[in-house]
């Protein structure tokens, strides 16, 4: 592509990092923006900004937050006995769409994958078992895609936790396998958590 303009030029560059995006479409948003007014790429940046040096993870269940302790882990309301363990953000969304449940989460923050490199050591798990060693967990329900990763997070943190006095479940599989939860209509994920079985039920299949 060839630019009149290096600041154009660099723009498109910038955008085009983004996933999904190709140059063409970032030569799209970048000629839009210079079309607006200039208050509103002010904003933007500020959002991007903010975004990026704003945010925390809530230090109870790394969700994103405001705060250094999320919403859900402030609000007296909410179930702290029950943590749901979700691979990241989106699920914790997904599931808080359903308004069935209750507990509290656990965000991960990805999935043991030993082909791209993730360990047990780069998940937020020592701090879901060490919760569960300070002995205010009664439940942890699974909550990972049913992939052959979120298979085996499950069944690693299910080890760590075999010898602590804590229950188990797993969300029932209304959810097709390999199914991100995200995907799933509110309907469906808010039945699976309402009707989630014994983990252990679930390594018989
Ligand atoms: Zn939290």
């Amino acid at each position: 592509m060839d630019f009149s303009s290096k600041l154009l030029e660099k723009a498109v560059e910038e955008i085009a990092l983004l996933p999904g995006i190709g140059k063409r479409t970032a030569l799209r948003l970048a000629l839009h923006l210079l079309k607006q007014p200039e208050e509103q790429t002010v904003h933007l940046s500020k959002a991007l900004l903010d975004l990026k040096t704003r945010i925390v993870f809530c230090e109870n269940c790394h969700m994103v937050s405001d705060t250094k302790i999320c919403s859900i882990c402030a609000n007296v309301k909410r179930d702290k006995s029950t943590v749901c363990v979700v691979e990241d953000v989106r699920d914790v969304m997904a599931i808080e769409n359903t308004s069935q449940y209750q507990g509290v989460y656990h965000v991960l923050g990805g999935k043991i994958n030993p082909i791209e490199g993730i360990g047990p050591g780069q998940l937020n798990i020592s701090s879901l078992v060490q919760k569960v060693k300070n002995g205010t967990v009664e439940e942890v329900i699974f909550a990972l895609s049913s992939t052959m990763e979120g298979d085996t997070t499950n069944f690693y943190i299910y080890k760590q936790l075999e010898n602590e006095s804590v229950k188990t479940s797993t969300i029932a599989r209304g959810i097709g396998v390999g199914d991100e939860l995200e995907y799933a209509d509110e309907i469906t994920l808010g039945r699976s958590i309402l009707h989630r079985i014994p983990f252990e039920n679930s390594l018989k299949n």
